[in-house]
């Protein structure tokens, strides 16, 4: 393996993959672990870590593959919709340090969200935080 990435090594066909769609710059494959079916991978061929490595012109173009792939899935599986995430870092539950994003489709109508448990927000540490973090 070239650099330790196993994700590279299914880019280089060094490791096999459950392709899904595949062009001059991403590959797209099934989960080994999915969440539903048709959980599907999207990566870049080039190695990038994640979000904020990956250059802005090839980060674009990976969205389009993404909207390109899920709406294929959604046709074809077929399934009623489906949430995209892209972790970045341990913290956030990145396990495989290459950037990808998750198509994740889900089926029937009141799927709730992917394990997001969310409290509820105070007004005036909102208004501070955004007051602090406004670009
Ligand atoms: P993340 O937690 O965002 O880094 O997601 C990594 C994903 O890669 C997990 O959902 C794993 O199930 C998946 N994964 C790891 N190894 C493979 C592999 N060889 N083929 C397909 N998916 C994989
Ligand atoms: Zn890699």
């Amino acid at each position: 393996m070239k650099n330790d990435c196993i994700f590279c090594a299914i880019a280089e066909g060094e490791i096999p993959s459950f392709k899904v769609y595949e062009d001059d710059l991403v590959l797209a494959y099934l989960d080994i672990n999915p969440f539903s079916e048709g959980h599907t991978l999207v990566i870049p061929k080039e190695h990038y870590t994640g979000l904020l490595d990956t250059p802005s012109d090839i980060l674009k173009e990976i969205v389009v593959r993404v909207q390109k792939v899920a709406a294929h899935l959604k046709e074809a599986l077929p399934c009623d919709g489906f949430n995209v995430l892209q972790n970045n870092g341990a913290a956030a539950g990145q396990t495989v340090p290459h950037v990808h994003f998750h198509i994740v489709p889900r089926y029937g109508a009141g799927g709730g969200e992917i394990a997001f448990a969310n409290h509820e927000g105070k007004m005036d540490a909102l208004a501070a935080l955004a007051a602090r973090l406004r670009m």
